[in-house]
């Protein structure tokens, strides 16, 4: 027998969202008919320009990557108002994540995060052996966490804002007085993987990354390019904090996490922002009709700051699974909330033809 460490018992892997092959497998639905809403991309796809950069690089494969990355890291400093030192790439989000915990977390030691929220902040936690504790509310309510901070003394604090899979937002102003409140040794991570959205609905959500890391040298500030940019498959993230922060994650960092292609992927990504624009206004125009059939429909939702809204379905004698489910057959992929003990479900805003017919599909189902 190997001597896994005894760690792996209680960890469970990651469920990821539900990939088209998936649905052409065992639907036989053909792919280019597979509506895929339930893992948060962009349902544009990215830029032209950036898929004609990775296809006029295909040719670097055989090159490693520049492991400095300046030219993305240039590309961010500009968007963030910050020196290149400040700023750490990753193979998606989901690895900078991984450094902060690794960087922080011995056994024993404590995480606290929120009861809804992004899967992994627990994983990476448990797999340093670290215990986790988490708030009683949907939304985030800073008050509770300022209270269990102040019992659990937890290393790391995570917020999700705009939060996943939950879509609430915390303005600066909240994130400011909850950061004035706890101890500069608390690593607080905030993780805007959906800011882009969140600021376009609503400026006061907008958490400046130099200003919160200037400010508050125990903040680490996250994005990805997987959402707003379209380039999930991509997989590539970063992280901002102080320089001295950013240089000790640098230590857990394998060479060349993010591919080449990535890179030069992310680069001219930034460059497009009309195009990014332009998709955050189908976003906030095609959440409406959403929270409009919500509403003719009495089915509860929580005011989405993200890319996608959830709509809690326990008045309609259906549960999220058996809904989900039976969408599938039908092609459209979306998100059962049953994992994280609600009957919900979570829909990516798609474009205008997609969300015709989920919204045709949803209330055939549910009427
Ligand atoms: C999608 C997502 C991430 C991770 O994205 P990557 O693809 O790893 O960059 C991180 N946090 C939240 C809340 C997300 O929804």
């Amino acid at each position: 027998m190997i001597p896994f460490q005894p760690i792996l018992d209680s960890l469970k892997s990651y469920e990821a969202g539900k990939p088209i092959e998936l649905v052409v497998r065992e639907f036989g639905i053909k792919p280019e008919d597979v509506i895929k809403l339930g893992s948060n991309e962009n349902p544009f796809g990215c830029a032209p320009e950036v898929v004609e950069i990775v296809c006029n690089a295909a040719t670097k494969m055989s090159l490693y990557p520049d492991d400095s990355y300046l030219d993305l890291k240039n590309a961010l400093a500009q968007k963030f108002e910050v020196t290149p030192d400040r700023i750490i790439p990753g193979n998606g989000s989901d690895q900078v994540l991984d450094f902060a915990c690794r960087s922080v977390l011995t056994p024993g030691d404590s995480i606290l995060i929120n009861r809804i929220t992004f899967a992994m902040y627990k994983i990476y936690a448990l797999q340093c052996g670290a215990n986790v504790h988490s708030t009683e509310s949907v939304p985030h309510d800073l008050n509770a966490f300022l209270d269990l901070t102040k019992a659990v003394k937890p290393k790391i604090v995570f917020l999700c804002t705009p939060s996943n899979p939950a879509g609430d937002a915390l303005s600066k102003n909240e994130v400011y007085e909850f950061l004035n409140q706890i101890s500069p040794d608390t690593l607080v991570v905030i993780d805007a993987a959906y800011m882009e959205f969140g600021s376009k609905k609503d400026p006061k959500k907008f958490i400046p990354a130099k200003e919160i890391t200037d400010l508050y040298p125990n903040v680490f500030y996250t994005g990805t390019f997987s959402k707003a940019y379209g380039l999930g498959g991509m997989r590539i993230g970063y992280g901002i904090g102080n320089s001295e922060l950013i240089g000790n994650l640098y230590k857990m960092r394998p060479p060349f996490s993010v591919t080449n292609l990535s890179a030069f992927a992310a680069t001219e990504a930034l460059k497009q922002q009309k195009y990014v624009n332009d998709y955050l206004e189908n976003n906030l125009q095609q959440m409406k009709r959403y929270e409009k059939f919500a509403a003719d429909n009495s089915i509860e939702f929580i005011d989405s700051y993200a890319n996608f809204i959830t709509l809690f379905v326990r008045k309609h004698g259906k549960t999220s699974s058996e809904i989900c489910q039976s969408l599938l057959r039908q092609g459209i992929i979306l998100r059962d909330l049953k994992s994280y003990e609600l009957n919900a479900i979570r829909i990516t805003i798609g474009t205008p033809q997609q969300n015709d017919r989920v919204l045709f599909a949803l209330n055939k189902e549910l009427n």
